[in-house]
């Protein structure tokens, strides 16, 4: 590996639109080469850390949307609280700190010969390749669960071009009043443990200010969730008798959906009829990490825990969601946390240093439940034989107690989470 001057660095990036000529290789320079597939919450915070840190580092980001979406916020949005372009974040920050963006999908990886072929048939050639894709939905996992279904009942849990959050906005206020919201809820694991209790937060606040005789009902495949005490606590103070959460033991596991009757069955033959239903449904690691041949039987991709590479291909790291990850969440914040740490291993291994010690990824997981209410839960985890185990005694979850009690400590974390936001996307995009 020899190493390229900032020139030639240059002249690379400015090469991107070759990603749309003929069979070609991208980087034809000798400078190390670390490429990123998926300009999220992962991908983006490693491009930005790794031309802070490491600025000899010649830095591709492949990621076919011009701009990316949040899935934080989004609920918001749900509620009317957030406007598309407040949760929309641009690219022209990485591009500005020397990120060759390359706005196109990547089809496939040869970890052999070290190179990600585009759609648009250029190829782009590695020494380290991160990878953070994201999620794939499991289409018919649930029964009639197919990608025509999602435009009846939205899933809104990719956001894309934020067309299924926007799907689902819609319908909520096309909703009669009285009428009935579904909520269909995946097993674990899946992406953002406490997401769906958000979203049932959010759209009860909307419905009580604005359809005060609508109902929610949630069917949930698990018997426990994130934040439970939290959230059960303040649906009975600011929403009571609103929402209906019904766990796996009563039944409340999704098998079947009709989407065009708008009807959720349930695993004991329950049929639920709905006028707006949200579907959450079972995930993997998005496509191209499943055709590299990285998952295992569960869907998702084993990695070493300390350096994120994958345990079945060198010199690819994977981080994010798409990675086995447990006893870690699937949030933004673990995707950003730990994608430092995978940019510190592979620029060492490059180097031929040891990985960087000691490793510790931190979480915080807020949610808005209401106006001026939030709560939240902290973990700090840490590398083990198998994968990742939580700290003891290292994080925890919002005070509980009356909201006459607690009102101040809700208001000053709904101020947090929105002090996160900030710092999270400034961190990923600028
Ligand atoms: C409703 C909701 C609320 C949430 N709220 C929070 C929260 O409050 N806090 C928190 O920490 N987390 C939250 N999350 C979770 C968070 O959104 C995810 O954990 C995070 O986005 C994961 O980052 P990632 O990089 O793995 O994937 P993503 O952020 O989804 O990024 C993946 C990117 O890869 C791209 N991509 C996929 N395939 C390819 C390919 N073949 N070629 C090129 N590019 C590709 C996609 O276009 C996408 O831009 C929430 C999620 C949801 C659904």
């Amino acid at each position: 590996m020899t190493r390229l001057t900032r020139r030639a660095f240059g002249l690379s990036a400015a090469s991107a639109g070759l990603a749309f000529a003929a069979p070609a290789t991208l980087s034809a320079q000798t400078q190390a080469r670390l490429v990123i597939i998926g300009g999220g919450f992962g991908g983006a915070s490693a491009a930005r850390y790794a031309r802070i840190a490491f600025p000899n580092v010649a830095v591709t980001l492949i990621e076919p949307k011009t701009s990316f979406v949040t899935c934080p916020y989004g609920n918001l949005l749900l509620a009317g609280e957030r406007t598309l372009p407040q949760i929309t974040h641009s690219y022209d920050g990485l591009k500005a700190r020397g990120v060759n963006v390359v706005h196109d999908w990547a089809d496939g990886i040869d970890a052999t010969a070290k190179t990600v072929r585009l759609r648009g048939r250029a190829t782009v050639a590695y020494d380290k390749l991160i990878l953070s894709p994201g999620i794939a939905i499991r289409w018919n996992a649930i029964e009639g669960y197919t990608e025509a279904a999602a435009e009846a009942l939205p899933h809104a849990w990719i956001p894309g071009a934020g067309e299924q959050t926007t799907l689902l906005r819609r319908q909520l206020e096309a909703l009669p009043d009285g009428g009935v919201v579904g909520f269909a809820i995946p097993p674990n694991p899946f992406r953002c443990p406490p997401g769906p209790y958000e979203r049932i937060s959010l759209v009860a606040s909307y419905l009580k200010r604005h359809k005060p005789r609508a109902k929610i009902l949630a069917l949930d495949a698990k018997d426990a969730f994130s934040k439970q005490g939290l959230f059960q606590d303040a649906w009975n103070e600011l929403y009571p008798g609103l929402i209906e959460w019904v766990p796996l033991n009563k039944d409340g596991k999704v098998t079947r959906v009709d989407a065009q009757a708008k009807i959720f069955e349930t695993e004991l033959g329950t049929r639920h009829r709905v006028d707006v239903g949200n579907v959450i449904p079972p995930q993997s690691a998005a496509k191209i990490a499943i055709d590299a041949g990285l998952t295992n039987e569960t869907g998702w991709v084993p990695v070493n825990p300390r350096t994120f590479e994958a345990t079945r291909a060198r010199d690819i790291h994977v981080i994010g969601d798409a990675n086995v990850g447990q006893v870690m969440p699937k949030s933004g914040y673990i995707a950003n946390s730990t994608s430092k740490v995978a940019v510190a291993a592979a620029v060492a291994a490059l180097e031929g240093r040891p990985a960087p010690e000691p490793t510790v990824y931190f979480n915080t997981c807020y949610s808005h439940v209401g106006p001026e209410y939030g709560i939240s839960v902290v973990g700090v985890f840490r590398p083990s034989e198998n994968g990742f185990v939580e700290t003891p005694n290292s994080g925890g979850v919002s005070p509980r107690g009356p909201l006459a009690e607690q009102r101040e400590q809700r208001r000053l974390e709904a101020l947090h989470a929105d002090a996160w936001y900030g710092a999270i996307t400034r961190d990923a995009f600028s």
